[in-house]
C-alpha cells in the first residue's frame, strides 16, 4: 500500500500518523503471520529502536477499534492482529500454534438467514493439525510462505524426508 493511504488509514482510524505508527501498520500489511502484539514490538523495533510498547499496543487497539485492522480471538495465549480485511477464515493448528488463511468465502448462505439484519462481516475459525505438521514437521513451515527456515535436526520420524546418502 502506498504510504499515503496508509497515512489516510491512520487518520480514519483517529490515529495521528507518526514514523513509529505507520511502521506498525506498514508492518502488519506485510505479514501474513497474523502477529500477536509483542510480535508486532519486536518486528517494528528492528526499524524503530524507540518505539515504546504502550505505543504499538495503544495503535493496535485504536486500529481494530476503527475496523483498519481484525483482532482475531483464536489464540488463547494472546490477541492476534491481521490488517487483511477481505473474506477469509482463520485455520490454526493446535501442534505449532500458527495460524493460516484459508481463502473460503462463509458469507454466502447466512445473506438470506439474517432475519432482516444487514450482516457486513461473519468471521470463522477453523482449528486442527497444520499440513506441515501432518507431516511430521512441526517446526517446519516449508509450506508457508515467509516464514523462516528451520535449522535441520535430527529426526525420529520414519516420514522425515532425507536424501538418501549417495
Ligand atoms: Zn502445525
Ligand atoms: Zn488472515
Amino acid at each position: 500500500m502506498a504510504p499515503e493511504k496508509r497515512m489516510a488509514r491512520l487518520r480514519e482510524a483517529g490515529v495521528t500518523p507518526t514514523m513509529q505508527r505507520l511502521a506498525i501498520l506498514e508492518y502488519l500489511e506485510s505479514t501474513k503471520t497474523h502477529p500477536t502484539a509483542d510480535e508486532v514490538y519486536a518486528a517494528v523495533h528492528k526499524t524503530c529502536p524507540t518505539i515504546a510498547r504502550a505505543t504499538v499496543y495503544n495503535t493496535l487497539e485504536a486500529l481494530t477499534a476503527s475496523g483498519t485492522i481484525l483482532k482475531l480471538a483464536l489464540d488463547p495465549a494472546a490477541a492476534r492482529y491481521d490488517a487483511d480485511l477481505g473474506p477469509h477464515v482463520h485455520f490454526r493448528c493446535r501442534l505449532c500454534g500458527r495460524v493460516y488463511d484459508l481463502a473460503i468465502e462463509t458469507a454466502q448462505c447466512l445473506s438470506e438467514k439474517a432475519e432482516g439484519h444487514e450482516i457486513e462481516a461473519v468471521r470463522t475459525y477453523a482449528f486442527g493439525v497444520c499440513a506441515s505438521c501432518r507431516d511430521g514437521d512441526p517446526k517446519g513451515g516449508a509450506r508457508q510462505r515467509g516464514a523462516k527456515k528451520s535449522s535441520p535436526r535430527p529426526s525420529a520420524s520414519p516420514r522425515a524426508r532425507r536424501p538418501a546418502h549417495a
